[in-house]
């Protein structure tokens, strides 16, 4: 995979279309894949916190989530083909989920946006089997890493901003062979 460095972030020279046809494939073979979608405060972040930086580190693809970024790839000649936004992944990765027939495991935002959003999907997506939902304020996750290790879905969306998701997912990746996406704010966007 091609890779373009920005300020320490090793980020996937890819097009959108590029991306979500490797991540098809990745799913098809289940393999198992962390993906993170930084945008430029997660750049920033990562350069103060080493850990955080471990924790991307560990990310298959790191994807250009923000023009920021990609005016930043620009400025320092490493430019990158275009934003990738974790919001528009998550909807063709549900698209894909749809047709065939996968499952899916939520986990992120407001008890009250995590329920709208599992009536979203069953509306606009009915083959996707969801095989867990959970609000992303606990205290203690183990209630959730178990019903991971035991549904196996085929796709982690993990909504609890940064940094908690990342760490959320380089902790649990090897509970299945998934692909494990951290979503920011997009489930208060897919209950809207
Ligand atoms: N969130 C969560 N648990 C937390 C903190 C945040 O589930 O402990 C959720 C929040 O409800 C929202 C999402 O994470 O749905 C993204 O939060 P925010 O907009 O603060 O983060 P960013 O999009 O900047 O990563």
């Amino acid at each position: 995979k091609s890779t373009v460095d920005i300020l320490g972030i090793n980020f996937l020279s890819t097009t959108n279309h590029e991306f979500i046809e490797q991540l098809k494939k990745d799913s098809l073979h289940h393999q198992n894949r962390f993906v993170v979608t930084a945008n430029p405060e997660i750049v920033l972040a990562a350069r103060k916190d080493k850990e955080y930086q471990k924790t991307i580190k560990q990310a298959d693809y790191v994807i250009a989530d923000g023009i920021g970024i990609i005016i930043g790839g620009s400025i320092l000649k490493t430019p990158l083909p275009e934003r990738v936004t974790g919001y528009d992944t998550l909807i063709s990765l549900l698209n894909f989920a749809n047709k065939y027939s996968k499952k899916i495991f939520l986990v992120g935002a407001k008890p009250e946006v995590i329920s709208q959003v599992q009536v979203n999907i069953k509306n606009d997506f009915p083959n996707i089997k969801i095989v867990g939902a959970y609000d992303g304020y606990f205290k203690d996750d183990h209630h959730i890493t178990s019903a991971i290790a035991s549904s196996q879905p085929d796709f982690v969306f993990a909504a609890l901003g940064f940094p908690k998701q990342e760490y959320f997912i380089a902790k649990n990746k090897n509970l299945a062979p998934a692909i494990w996406m951290g979503v920011g704010g997009s489930f208060d966007v897919l209950a809207g």
